[in-house]
């Protein structure tokens, strides 16, 4: 009996001193690569690197050699797919299926080497036509095979992906694959061969030839690496910089935006919304994160709002009180919120003083009309939300707000941006002559924004002030 008792405790210490030097990932990464083949030097490499940079990094790495195990399942339990040295045919099914819907609805990242852009017909497989626009419509067409070394050209230093890697460095003996035609047109490349440069010179080109790229139209953070055939890549510091970017990033998931606005509502304010919503969607292929919409504001509760780092107010507030509590909620554990024009509006009958203290107190006095242009100074000067913007300019017609007590008068509340007085007398129905008329600002105990354009179809007319839609909405996801 005792024999039993010391076994079990025995058991029971060896599991808890494994518990206690385990740290659990930051996150998981799968490795598809062949085995064996040429590009097996290059594999062991990675795997050696990857070893000592999934130690550093504190992540955990699989590999896997076929896509026999790919499905659904499998593929949720990792944030990153790393498609190390895998060609982009005879998938089975399954891993087909599993894939297109991790890349498109962003379950998690992808980086992929070399083989990756093998798109044609090899091995009598036919091409994935789906993997085809992934990688920006391209067909592999030729390669080096005789190798030769180039200089590789970053093109978008400021891309997570580049950053700290040398604006030009050498790349030595490359097959440089050559395609139908560039990819540019549908990817953002991040950098690029010069075929000038190629040592020894070799008649195989394409003119514009890019090598690094990222696919915006896709929710997945993804990158294609070309260089992926030596293993003396990982001795080059440019390229090891590049793969640890690469997997910092694109392991991390995308940001997610969630737009409420109301159709049925003054026909000028659905206007802008439909604008805004437009707008708002090609930001979000530029700047890498997602955007989705509502109309419903039941949306507005606590379980959903967990889900999304920041919460737009296109064109109204929320209906009852159970959507203006889960709003509250949000706020006040630290969600961030961007409202524009009419997301503002409040009255003696709206009965929520919450959100007027949200605001610095602003509460809606008056209006201009017809919706006119007007000059607008700029008072946030270096403010990341301004720092793009002249210290005036002219925004397109707009219907501006008055609000009584200016919420400049309000310490919690920092302005950025005001109605010049010189505008003034503004309207011809309604006019405004006089008064302090803040039109951007920002309450400090709060990761919020607010913008008073947001009137009309004009809003987004203005190459200018729309930096400033830009700048505010990536303010308030990166505090
Ligand atoms: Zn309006």
């Amino acid at each position: 009996m005792w024999k039993w008792q010391t076994l079990l405790w025995t058991a029971l210490l060896s599991t808890d001193v494994i518990t206690a030097q385990t740290v659990p990932p930051k996150f998981r990464v799968v490795a598809l690569a062949e085995a064996g083949g040429i590009h097996r030097p290059f594999v062991d490499a990675a795997k050696i690197w990857l070893k000592q940079e999934a130690q550093a990094g504190q992540f955990s790495i699989d590999y896997i050699e076929d896509t026999a195990p790919i499905n659904e399942e499998f593929l949720s339990r990792y944030q990153l797919f790393i498609q190390l040295n895998y060609p982009p045919y005879g998938w089975k099914p399954a891993a087909v299926a599993a894939f297109e819907k991790y890349i498109e609805q962003g379950k998690g990242g992808w980086i992929g080497f070399h083989h990756a852009t093998l798109l044609g017909e090899f091995d009598g497989y036919p091409i994935w036509p789906w993997f085809q626009n992934f990688m920006g419509g391209i067909r592999y067409k030729q390669y080096i095979r005789t190798f030769v070394s180039a200089t590789v050209k970053v093109e978008d230093p400021a891309h997570p992906v580049m950053r700290g890697v040398d604006l030009s460095f050498q790349v030595k003996d490359e097959e440089w694959y050559i395609y139908d035609k560039s990819p540019r047109p549908n990817v953002q490349v991040l950098a690029s061969v010069n075929e000038d440069s190629y040592q020894p010179s070799s008649e195989i080109k394409m003119g514009d030839h890019p090598v690094v790229w990222t696919n915006p139209n896709y929710k997945a953070r993804n990158v294609y690496i070309f260089m992926g055939h030596r293993p003396e890549h990982f001795q080059n510091p440019n390229f090891t910089k590049l793969f640890h970017n690469a997997i910092q990033w694109a392991a991390q998931p995308l940001p997610r935006v969630l737009a409420f606005y109301s159709a049925q509502t003054e026909f000028d304010h659905v206007q802008f919304a439909n604008q805004a919503i437009g707008h708002f969607r090609e930001a979000a292929k530029k700047d890498s994160f997602q955007f989705e919409t509502t109309t419903n504001w039941d949306d507005l509760n606590t379980a959903n709002l967990a889900g999304y780092q920041l919460v737009l107010w296109l064109n109204d507030s929320p209906h009852n009180q159970a959507q203006r509590d889960a709003f509250q909620k949000y706020m006040s554990g630290g969600g961030a919120w961007l409202g524009f024009h009419a997301a503002a509006y409040n009255d003696k009958d709206t009965h929520w003083p919450w959100f007027v203290d949200f605001l610095g107190g602003a509460v809606f006095y008056s209006n201009n009309w017809p919706p006119l242009p007007a000059k607008l100074r700029v008072d946030g000067g270096s403010h990341p939300v301004t720092a793009h913007l002249p210290a005036a300019f002219t925004s397109p017609a707009n219907e501006w707000y008055l609000w009584k007590p200016s919420p400049r008068l309000n310490q919690n509340i920092k302005v950025l941006v005001t109605l010049d007085p010189s505008n003034y007398p503004i309207g011809f129905k309604d006019t405004l002559t006089e008064g302090d008329l803040p039109v951007v600002w920002t309450n400090t105990k709060y990761r919020m924004l607010y913008l008073n354009m947001g009137h009309g179809d004009k809003i987004f007319t203005d190459k200018t002030q729309n930096l400033i839609f830009e700048d505010a909405l990536l303010w308030l996801l990166n505090q």
